[in-house]
């Protein structure tokens, strides 16, 4: 079975673009909706610590998506880009979504967004479903 989790990065959780959603109630919302098989927030993926979870959450995994919602997704790509190849993780398997500057609702409905636009399967975005 495809497995799927999402990291929500929040730039330590003191960064204005995220005072506005509750990060709390967004993984809340996800999890109730059995969007993806675990969710898990991290309060700076792109530190030195941030490097060593990523390495050591990825290595050897059966994942077959990661989804991390944060910042502008193609950041995100150059800022894992060590710990993806240290872990042996084939990037392609990354998705991410920029979630700066939304309410709770709005970020929920980006990811679920991107979940739909990646997977085509449905899972509750407004896209190609
Ligand atoms: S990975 Fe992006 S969202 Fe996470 S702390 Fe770094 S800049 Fe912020």
């Amino acid at each position: 079975m495809a497995t799927k989790g999402l990291l929500l990065c929040v730039c330590e959780g003191t960064c204005p673009s995220f005072q506005s959603m509750d990060v709390f109630e967004v993984l809340n919302r996800l999890r109730r909706e059995r969007v993806f098989d675990w969710v898990a927030l991290h309060p700076q993926l792109c530190s030195d610590d941030g490097d060593v979870y990523l390495r050591e959450l990825l290595k050897g995994t059966k994942l077959q998506r990661l989804y991390v919602a944060g910042c502008d997704p193609r950041m995100q790509g150059k800022l894992f880009r060590d710990p993806f190849e240290a872990a042996g993780f084939d990037r392609d398997k990354h998705a991410g979504v920029d979630i700066r500057n939304m309410d709770t609702g709005q970020a929920v409905a980006a990811i679920k967004q991107l979940v739909a636009e990646t997977e085509g399967c449905g899972c509750g975005g407004e896209g190609n479903g």
